[in-house]
């Protein structure tokens, strides 16, 4: 069975063609700057990496482009050979509590959920659209990135402020990064063969979250209400007191728009660093001497430390600690700056086994009160999993 994970931005299309079972990837690439002049395509291939460029007034244009070359580099004969495309969405509300099929009824309650993921969800409905046009005879899922999270308790998801903001205006924790968690938890637990694990699940990547798992249910998640809360990311600031938005808007004149953009674009190892967002900047300048490089880089590991203490306690014990994404699976700098941090907890970092990049495998000593594993998060197959399950 072929299937597609797609995730479309406004001005982007990401797609990988996988073969089920085997989860073999057949074709990935990237459509860019669409509707937008300079527009063009990179493909993956055999291992080799192609870009081209292309006139791609809007997504449609993309996706029948991409059918183009998928027939002229011979990974299909005919379009009947897709078996089914599965598309990343942000925002499903506490609506959708699953994947589900989109038809034109569902992509409609989904819009409702726009206001709260502006950037995101737009695009992403605009993507399975293109895709409902051009391939009318495909099924088509919708795997959001909030599903996973539904499994919070009242006590985690509502923030304490008055309750008709939640009722009125649905201001509440949504949490972010469900379909990482979920493949995390997932691959664990077919590993340890164990259905009852407590998870503490981190994703440190440019965007960062932690998620406290138990039997594969969400009892918290860091981000909240957006991506903005929780850990300091690459140009997030994470959890902050609101009083400083006001105080800035009095001291600079902006706008609490302006200074959102600010909380979300310029802050974090950025905003600390004066550098750079990308953590490997960082690292290099921390090994230069750099005095806020280090800041930014002790104050990165300091925060998820305090997230993974908070989440063992909420546990009650957890069995397993897990990091994925950019910097947990690449760096082992940060790993083990992050592991070093939890030794209250009984974690024992094994230096040994913690020198590798981008694989599956535990980072701690044998006699480390909770294991450590780094697991490559993969997205694109989650979906593509959850499409083959809803389309069978
Ligand atoms: P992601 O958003 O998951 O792609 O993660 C991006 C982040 O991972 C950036 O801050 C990168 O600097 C960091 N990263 C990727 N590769 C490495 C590496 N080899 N060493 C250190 N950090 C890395």
């Amino acid at each position: 069975m072929k299937i597609l994970s797609v995730n479309a931005g406004s001005s982007s299309l990401k797609f990988t063609l996988i073969e089920l079972p085997s989860r073999e990837v057949l074709i990935s690439g990237l459509f860019e700057k669409i509707g937008m002049e300079g527009s063009c395509y990179t493909i993956k291939y055999n291992g080799e990496k192609t870009t081209k460029e292309a006139s791609l007034p809007d997504h449609s244009v993309a996706v029948t482009k991409l059918m183009d070359e998928l027939i002229e580099n011979k990974v299909i004969n005919s379009l009947e050979e897709i078996d089914g495309v599965g598309h990343r969405i942000l925002h499903g509300g506490d609506e959708f509590t699953e994947s589900i099929l989109l038809n034109e009824d569902i992509l409609k309650r989904i819009e409702k959920y726009n206001e709260l993921g502006p950037l995101h969800n737009p695009a992403n409905i605009m993507g399975v659209r293109a895709f409902m046009k051009v391939l009318p005879n495909v099924k088509n899922v919708g795997v959001f990135d909030t599903t996973f999270h539904q499994t919070m308790k009242e006590t985690e998801y509502l923030y304490p402020v008055p309750y008709e903001w939640y009722e009125k205006y649905g201001i509440r924790k949504y949490g972010f990064h469900g379909t990482s968690h979920r493949f995390i938890y997932k691959t664990i637990s077919e590993y340890l063969k164990r259905d009852d694990l407590k998870v503490i699940s981190c994703h440190i990547g440019n965007g960062g979250s932690l998620c406290a798992i138990d039997s594969g249910r969400v009892v918290d998640t860091s981000m909240g209400f957006t991506p903005l809360a929780g850990i300091m990311m690459g140009t997030r600031s994470g959890d902050i007191d609101p009083s400083i938005i006001p105080f800035i808007m009095k001291k600079t004149g902006k706008t609490a728009d302006e200074i959102i953009n600010d909380l979300n674009k310029k802050s974090g190892l950025l905003g600390v660093s004066g550098i750079s967002s990308d953590n490997r900047d960082i690292e290099e300048a921390c090994e230069q001497g750099n005095e806020r490089a280090i800041l930014a880089n002790k104050m990165y590991a300091q925060k998820i430390a305090n997230y993974i203490a908070m989440y063992n306690n909420l546990l009650n014990g957890a069995d397993v600690i897990t990091l994925t994404a950019g910097l947990g699976e690449n760096s082992k700098g940060m790993r083990k700056m992050i592991c070093e941090r939890i030794a209250s907890l009984g974690v024992k970092i094994d230096d040994a086994k913690n020198d590798f990049r981008g694989e599956f495998r535990l980072i701690t000593k044998d006699d480390s009160k909770i294991p450590v594993y780094v697991i490559p998060t993969n997205e694109e197959l989650m979906i593509a999993l959850d499409t083959m399950e809803l389309i069978s």
